[in-house]
């Protein structure tokens, strides 16, 4: 499923921020036109794929945003919005006024959650304003960017607004050239095993959870592994190309790797075409390096498609400081870092 970024504006700053790149280096007015939607629209209909998820910044800042996902569910297609939630409650009001909760409409939000205690106080307000609205509509979304973090706060959010039983757990990835919070290498195992301190809450609370992208499967043992298996499906190790398209129709592989061999949405013909692009960048990068750890080269897992061998952003972060020595549209991407 691609990505649509429908403004670059946003109402939080969170340390661990994915966009941060597309959010400092554009206009942040930019805001995905009625034109372009629709050419999105038609784009990914004749590719054959009838899901989009739309992305910011805020998504729900934009000024048409009910009207678009309107259209969109018109159009046939199931809609995501991804969304932090932290909008002002008169901006709820409106939305809820345009997008009735109905169960069974193809739209659903992932509210991005960050820890109450590290967020303001006006903002958290916000953010269980919009879960009392929108709560059966919403899945929680949670990012792990230090091995510290806690999740206790989500069963109590999930349960106080009858939110899906269903996480979808991401980790920060690092954005080469830029500044932002992630996890280092060495940091991914300490923060499984926090991970894991959760299970029983998880199974206690019926939650399950997805891996989102750049998740390893060494960082878990074989009994952790098994214990991993009772509370998360499908079980993923995988990395993109995720498919970004910004609100100026560019496309990146991911927001990480937005400055890998960006390209146009007008200069493809189908999704498939795009994906075609993306995967042949990725390959390259992972035939220079096959993963975030020495061992990823020689690694049967990756071999046989288990794990991909981590989040490749990591791996470009790594070349930052390297001579020009790699593949042409890597070495121009590492001189724009
Ligand atoms: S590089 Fe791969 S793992 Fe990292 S954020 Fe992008 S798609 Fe996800
Ligand atoms: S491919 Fe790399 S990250 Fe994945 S299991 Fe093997 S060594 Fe670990």
């Amino acid at each position: 499923m691609a990505n649509l970024l429908l403004t670059r504006r946003c109402v939080r700053s969170c340390p661990y921020c994915f966009a941060s790149e597309q959010m400092n280096m554009n206009d942040l007015s930019a805001e995905v036109s009625w034109e372009d939607l629709i050419y999105v629209t038609d784009f990914f209909e004749s590719s054959g794929e009838k899901r989009l998820s739309l992305l910011g910044g805020e998504p729900l800042l934009h000024k048409h945003f009910p009207d678009m996902v309107l259209y969109l569910l018109k159009r046939g297609f199931h809609v995501t919005v991804f969304t932090s939630g932290a909008i002002p409650q008169e901006l709820t009001d409106t939305i809820k006024s345009f997008l009735p909760v109905d169960l069974l409409m193809p739209l659903d939000f992932v509210c991005n959650l960050n820890e109450p205690s590290c967020s303001p106080k006006k903002e958290n307000e916000r953010v269980e304003y919009f879960l009392k609205q929108f709560g059966p509509k919403c899945g929680p979304g949670f990012n792990i960017y230090r091995p510290d973090f806690d999740l206790l706060f989500l069963f109590d959010l999930i349960n106080r607004f009858g939110l899906k039983r269903h996480l979808r757990l991401g980790l920060a990835a690092p954005i080469p050239g830029a500044v932002n919070q992630c996890l280092s290498v060495s940091s991914i195992r300490p923060a499984m095993q926090r991970l894991l301190s959760f299970a029983a809450d998880f199974a206690r609370n019926r939650l399950q959870m997805e891996l989102d992208c750049g998740f390893t499967l060494c960082s878990f043992t074989d009994e952790e592994l098994g214990t991993l298996f009772r509370i998360a499906t499908p079980l993923h190790f995988g990395c993109g190309p995720a498919v970004d398209i910004g609100p100026d129709m560019m496309v990146w592989s991911c927001f990480p790797l937005s400055r890998l061999a960006p390209r146009s949405l007008y200069e493809f013909a189908s999704l498939g075409e795009l994906l075609d692009h993306f995967r042949a960048r990725l390959g390259d990068l992972r035939a220079e390096s096959g993963g975030i750890h020495y061992e990823c080269d020689e690694c049967q897992h990756r071999e046989i498609g288990r794990c991909q061998g981590g989040c490749a952003a990591h791996i470009l972060a790594a070349m930052k400081d390297e001579p020009s020595i790699r593949l042409p549209e890597i070495n121009t991407c590492l001189q724009n870092l």
